[in-house]
């Protein structure tokens, strides 16, 4: 396998130098079944914590791949504080905000269910196994952290006060997005974003009422909330998280 495509795998084990670690079956499985990887094969595995490390497979099959970790590679980075609120969508449309949240950096997603929202409940073994998906392809040492489900109003009521919390309003009573995140540079904020019926009246008001919360605008034409998430995440990390090094 080339040095340029190698294989990337999270482990949440302790990584150090010299040691030997064992995958879970799940990854067993992906790597000797859908990769076929085989022994002496090098890839690379990585956590938040320790960093990323070239590692040599020595045993590997469906059931149990062993791995010897030679040397570190690159040592940790935190992704920048931004974290995204989220009402879920259809199962592709949910997959593809997710996907897309990972690969612009967020580091909590946040699942709320609000009146016009399809559903109560996230898959949430479905998202944690594509965040880490999303995160082993994108080269980012962390797999946001995935928060439980709950309403908006009890969302609200246990807010962090010094979080904003930007509220992506399509009817264009905020600021421009722009605008909104530089008067918030560098200050701890979360992006929300409505479900495809958008937020009811009286969520907007409820909204609109808290000191934290910033009503912002994405623009003249009416976005999917996917493309809304990303949207607006990667304004915020132009202006105030990574993509401004
Ligand atoms: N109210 C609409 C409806 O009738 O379906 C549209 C909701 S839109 C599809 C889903 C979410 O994306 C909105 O709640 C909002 O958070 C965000 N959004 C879409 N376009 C936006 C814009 N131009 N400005 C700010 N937020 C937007």
């Amino acid at each position: 396998m080339s040095e340029k495509n190698k294989i990337r795998i999270y482990t949440p084990i302790e990584l150090t130098t010299r040691k030997d670690i064992s995958l879970s079956e799940e990854q067993s499985h992906y790597l000797c079944n859908v990769m076929r990887l085989k022994i002496n094969d090098n890839l690379l595995c990585f956590n938040d914590n320790d960093g990323e490390f070239l590692a040599q497979v020595t045993e590997a099959n469906k059931k149990q791949t062993k791995l010897h970790l030679l040397s570190l590679e690159r040592k940790p980075q935190k992704s920048p504080d931004i974290w995204l609120v989220f009402a879920p969508l259809k199962k592709d449309r949910t997959d593809f905000l997710i996907e897309k949240a990972v690969e612009l950096g967020v580091n909590k997603i946040i699942p709320v269910s609000t009146r016009f929202g399809i559903s109560d409940k996230i898959r949430t073994e479905r998202i944690r196994l594509q965040m880490i998906e999303a995160a082993e392809q994108c080269e980012r040492f962390d797999v946001p952290q995935l928060a439980e489900m709950l309403k908006l109003e009890d969302l609200l009521k246990t807010w962090p006060e010094n979080r904003t919390l930007f509220f992506m309003d399509e009817k264009r009573t905020g600021l421009p997005v722009s605008q909104a995140f530089c008067n918030t540079k560098n200050k701890p904020a979360a992006i929300l974003i409505g479900p495809e019926g958008g937020f009811a009246p009286e969520e907007s008001e409820f909204l609109k009422k808290r000191p934290f919360v910033c009503p912002v605008s994405l623009g003249p034409r009416i976005l999917r909330a996917e493309t809304a998430a990303a949207a607006s995440l990667a304004v915020w990390q132009a202006i105030s998280g990574d993509w401004k090094e």
